[in-house]
């Protein structure tokens, strides 16, 4: 399982969903790997690990100087993490010439293929070459989305993107499913915005809705994910619940691809 974590609009819970879904599936005993592709560097913190004191980040791996082995670190929450920093902004320049410059990531996931079970990458807040990177590399797409009135107005974007790398490098990229975040079911906005959603793309929302939750937004303050922060949180509970709902989706899938 290869997950892309994108939505060009940021602040919906991209990073969030990153860090705890990657630490939901490692509690499931999966080996769990997550890429930051994002110059924030935030779910490289919200791992655990210092973004300003790393030797080597997912930029040196991108511009193909080292195997993404050599810059991977442990993280507080059980899985392996391909970090990033502010340096990886370089990668949209440096890459611009380069051979293959939207195939990156995917060429260099290639040699970890048997050593990790899932794959979360977690993208930066646009439509970029790194984007492009991950969606290349990237088996399904999560898309995360606050059910507000413009809410919908970019999924077009993003779902153009999806069609056009599934047209050309890699023709089996899926859309894992609509994630609604941050919901407040007595928010009427939301509630409505959640109908629409769901009557435009049917079961490719997600039945899993993740609540606005504090403790969610104080864990990565803590160099955690909300699992080891707090693991009766309902916002915990929450990404617990999407991991199983993504790996029966995942083994749909299978038998039907099987069938
Ligand atoms: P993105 O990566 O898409 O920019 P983030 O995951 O960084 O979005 O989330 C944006 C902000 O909202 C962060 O401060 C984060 O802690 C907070 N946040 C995300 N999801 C939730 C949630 N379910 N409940 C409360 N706060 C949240
Ligand atoms: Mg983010």
């Amino acid at each position: 399982m290869i997950f892309a974590v994108a939505n060009q609009k940021g602040g919906v819970g991209k990073t969030t969903t990153s860090v705890n879904l990657a630490a939901s599936l490692a509690a499931t005993k999966r080996r769990v790997l997550l890429v930051d592709l994002d110059p924030q560097g935030n779910a490289t913190t919200g791992s655990g690990l210092h973004k300003n004191e790393l030797e080597h980040t997912v930029l040196d791996v991108l511009l193909a100087e080292i195997p993404a082995i050599d810059a991977i670190k442990t993280g507080s929450g059980g899985f392996d993490v391909l970090p990033a920093n502010g340096d990886l902004t370089a990668a949209e320049i440096e890459l611009v010439d380069g051979a293959n410059k939207e195939q990156r990531l995917r060429q260099a996931l290639l040699p970890l293929q048997s050593r990790y079970d899932a794959v979360v990458i977690d993208c930066a807040p646009s439509l970029s070459m790194l984007t492009l990177n991950a969606l290349v590399a990237a088996e399904s797409v999560i898309i995360p989305m606050q059910c507000e009135y413009y809410a919908l107005e970019g999924l077009a974007a993003l779902t153009q993107t999806i069609e056009r790398v599934r047209d050309s490098a890699n023709p089996a990229l899926h859309i894992a499913g609509i994630l609604r975040t941050m919901y407040d079911p007595r928010n009427t906005l939301a509630t409505d915005v959640s109908a629409e959603l769901s009557s435009h793309f049917g079961d490719d929302v997600l039945n899993t809705v993740i609540p606005r939750n504090v403790r969610l937004a104080e864990a990565p303050a803590h160099g955690m994910p909300a699992l080891q922060y707090d693991k009766t949180a309902r916002g915990t509970m929450a990404y617990l619940a999407l991991a199983t709902e993504l790996i029966r989706r995942h083994k749909r899938r299978q038998k039907q691809k099987e069938a």
